[in-house]
């Protein structure tokens, strides 16, 4: 009965008075008049939770509606703002130190494979030169088969007896002789190649060696910025986390998914009357929205949050 208020306490009452009073030929009417009044009091507390409710769902469409800033009197948007531009900073370098960070291994792996693509080059040549020997060294053994094949048909000249025979070897010797001419003539010009090859081996030997230190260096470097990269977002991390602090749930949210989307840049200043993100034009009204400084105005172009300077 308590919870009702004071309306139940008064049916109470009534209750009360009828019980108490003497049986006279009234009692049926009073019961009467309260059966009445308990149905209008159903029928009041029903519909008071009616308009409670109806009041609630109101206030939540208009919340979506208008945004809260302008329901929470005491979020002030100014200092909102002023936190937010403090954060956008501070995110504004993270995002690009993180962008720094995610080239970096592309940019080691580029240098890497250049220098792999030099010592791949070395490497061939030094397979080429192998190759020039490995031909040089067959040529000398076909020479030494065509000397051998000489000796042996010099040998057999002085056991031949008939002219015919001698001419007919005599011939075949010199041609072995040609032979042999030919195949001397291809070792000298080996040894021409494997020269030349040795000359740009040793050129490229020297060459790698020297991009090597090159690249080891660079690598350093590039390792080196890395950690000096990966320290600062630790710094600035925490700056972030501090700087949060303060700004109100709903605008935090907005700005960070303006953020994610927005290449790192959530809230930009009018300039004259263009926006500081995308460089359109904003229109007079949203000048004005934003002088209100009573909710966030967003570009209609690029969706990031506008402030004008002298405002704050
Ligand atoms: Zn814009």
């Amino acid at each position: 009965m308590r919870r009702f208020g004071a309306g139940t306490e008064y049916f109470g009452r009534i209750t009360q008075l009828v019980r108490v009073s003497p049986s006279h030929g009234g009692s049926q009417r009073f019961e009467s008049s309260y059966a009445h009044f308990k149905v209008i009091q159903d029928k009041f507390i029903f519909w008071s939770r009616v308009c409670v409710f109806l009041c609630l769902g109101a206030f939540e469409a208009r919340k979506q509606q208008i945004g809260l800033e302008k329901i929470v009197p005491d979020i002030s948007v100014k200092d909102q703002l002023k936190k937010i531009i403090d954060l956008q900073k501070i995110d504004a370098e993270i995002y690009v130190l993180q962008l720094q960070l995610k080239e970096k291994p592309a940019l080691m792996e580029k240098m890497k494979e250049e220098f792999e693509a030099l010592k791949g080059r070395l490497k061939g040549l030094e397979e080429k030169m192998k190759a020039a020997q490995v031909n040089r060294m067959e040529k000398e053994l076909e020479l030494k088969a065509k000397e051998d094949e000489i000796s042996k048909s010099n040998a057999q000249l002085s056991q031949i007896k008939t002219n015919k025979e001698y001419t007919a070897k005599i011939a075949e010797i010199e041609h072995i002789k040609a032979d042999k001419s030919v195949i001397e003539e291809r070792i000298l010009l080996s040894f021409d190649e494997t020269d030349r090859i040795n000359g740009e081996v040793e050129k490229e030997k020297l060459k790698v060696a020297e991009e090597e230190k090159k690249y080891l260096e660079k690598k350093k470097v590039s390792e080196g910025d890395v950690r000096i990269i990966e320290d600062r977002i630790k710094v600035l991390d925490s700056q972030h986390h501090q700087a949060i602090e303060g700004i109100a749930p709903e605008f935090l949210s907005r700005y960070e998914r303006i953020l994610r989307h927005k290449e790192g840049l959530a809230i930009v200043p009018v300039q004259g009357s263009t926006c500081g993100g995308c460089f359109m034009n904003v229109t007079p009204q949203m000048i004005n929205a934003i002088k209100m400084n009573d909710q966030l105005v967003e570009c209609e172009m690029c969706s990031r949050i506008l402030y004008i300077e002298d405002n704050l």
